[in-house]
């Protein structure tokens, strides 16, 4: 097809995340990609500052992880995961057994991250049942969180700021605490603390579980906070017998500097999710992990009803446990500190610089925040003119580059978001 056949295509028939049918601007058409860069179409490179909504952590076309899937496909690239296992699921639930916080013993494959938080919340609400606390039905969480797009997840997402206050009303009525308040190294508030403990302790007796993205909230407004509260949450969910569910679907897996977010804090939650970086961002696979625990007073009550068509993809298993090997055979810890490093130096001057509210950087991300709504395709425009890809949302411009970009191309990123915010500036209504 032609990159117009492409694109008539497109606008005729097919939906886009986020987006009307047909979307209000055309998307740019892909050809390849490899290494740090994505190919349009028009033979136009970009430099990929978004891993592919922050799954690709080791790039594109990786010769490890494409013959991983090829030697895969050799034996088998689906089974059915009822009454069959193989070597690439039971490798990989040993391996994240072997890297998460201690005490996550016990592992579910499922399809997408929106999936995973969807099974941890049905953990949580059959152990409690099971364990004869039926009225423990609910779900507590702090505000300016985001944990998918399904229900359940839906529902735990930011009420006001995030993308599904559509469905206020329809949604099951959650519990929320303020939003942590403060950056990655703001000192630890004792007002919010005793808001958060209060919070909890006031809903303890009809609390499920309390789910978190730990250190850092992504898609619900990309802030950073202390860790502390962690501690805290794990502290007052303890004493009274909720569950502790953290969401590291987006921090998992080395993003923030450390293995998962929760090392920060050095605390263990009851059930953790992960996705999107488990594969490198080559297939589709997240998994909910729970305390031996748990699984013991689910399995009490009979059976975990949740069994997705393509549980536990062995190419995807295959594909997860090359792009672990990658991290653990290689200094993932270095690579992501020297992103850090350049993202610190590239976004520096855009502190103080007219319609940017706040600039902040961890890990191996990097997130300029304007005191306006982006113009989304004015500043994505800005960035391809620099030769970098990056999807702005809401009052964000950031970035999530895979851990292997070099300085140059983070310096690339660094001008490509600067682009992007005098362009946003430009265009403002
Ligand atoms: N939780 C978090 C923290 C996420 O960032 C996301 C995706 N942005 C999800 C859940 C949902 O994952 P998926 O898009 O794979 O359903």
């Amino acid at each position: 097809m032609t990159p117009e056949e492409i694109l008539a295509g497109d606008r005729e028939h097919v939906w886009h995340p986020y987006a009307p049918l047909p979307p209000a601007v055309p998307p740019y058409v892909v050809e390849s990609a490899r290494g740090v860069r994505l190919r349009l179409a028009d033979g136009r490179e970009l430099v990929d500052g978004m891993s592919s909504w922050w799954a690709a952590i080791h790039g594109y076309r990786h010769p490890v992880l494409d013959a991983a899937v090829v030697d895969q496909l050799g034996r088998m690239s689906h089974v059915m995961f009822g009454g069959l296992t193989h070597e690439p699921a039971v490798r990989l639930a040993g391996t994240l057994v072997e890297l998460a916080p201690p005490g996550l013993e016990r592992v579910f494959l499922c399809d997408s991250g929106s999936v995973a938080v969807e099974v941890a919340v049905k953990m949580c609400l059959q152990y409690q049942r099971a364990t004869g606390r039926p009225e423990r039905h609910r779900l507590g969480t702090w505000r300016g969180g985001y944990h998918g797009d399904t229900f359940h997840p839906m529902s735990v997402c930011d009420p006001e700021g995030g993308m599904h206050h559509l469905w206020s009303g329809v949604l099951p009525r959650q519990v929320f605490a303020p939003a942590p308040p403060g950056d990655f190294d703001s000192p630890v508030d004792p007002a919010y603390e005793a808001a958060l403990v209060d919070t909890v302790e006031r809903h303890a007796h009809e609390l499920a579980a309390v789910i978190v993205e730990p250190v850092v909230q992504g898609a619900g407004g990309m802030r950073f906070h202390n860790p502390h509260y962690l501690r805290v949450l794990r502290e007052v969910t303890r004493a009274h017998g909720i569950l502790l569910v953290f969401d590291e679907i987006a921090t998992g897996f080395g993003r923030t500097g450390t293995m998962f977010a929760a090392e920060h804090a050095g605390v263990s939650p009851d059930v953790l999710c992960v996705g999107k970086a488990l594969t490198g961002g080559y297939l589709t696979l997240a998994a909910t992990l729970c305390t031996a625990e748990i699984a013991r007073g689910v399995s009490a009550d009979g059976v975990l009803a949740h069994g997705p068509t393509f549980m536990g993809n062995p190419l995807a298993c295959a594909v997860a446990n090359a792009s672990i090997g990658l991290l653990r055979a290689g200094d993932w810890a270095g690579e992501v500190s020297r992103v850090e490093r350049a993202l610190r130096t590239g976004l520096a001057p855009l502190r103080g610089a007219a319609g940017v509210r706040d600039v902040r950087v961890l890990g191996a991300i990097g997130v300029v925040q304007l005191d306006h709504e982006v113009d989304l395709p004015a500043a994505t425009a800005a960035a391809v003119a620099e030769g970098v890809w990056l999807r702005p949302f809401r009052d964000l411009v950031y970035t999530m580059p895979p851990y292997l970009t070099d300085d140059a191309d983070l310096g690339r990123i660094t001008a490509g978001i600067a682009a992007a915010v005098a362009a946003g500036r430009t265009h403002r209504p």
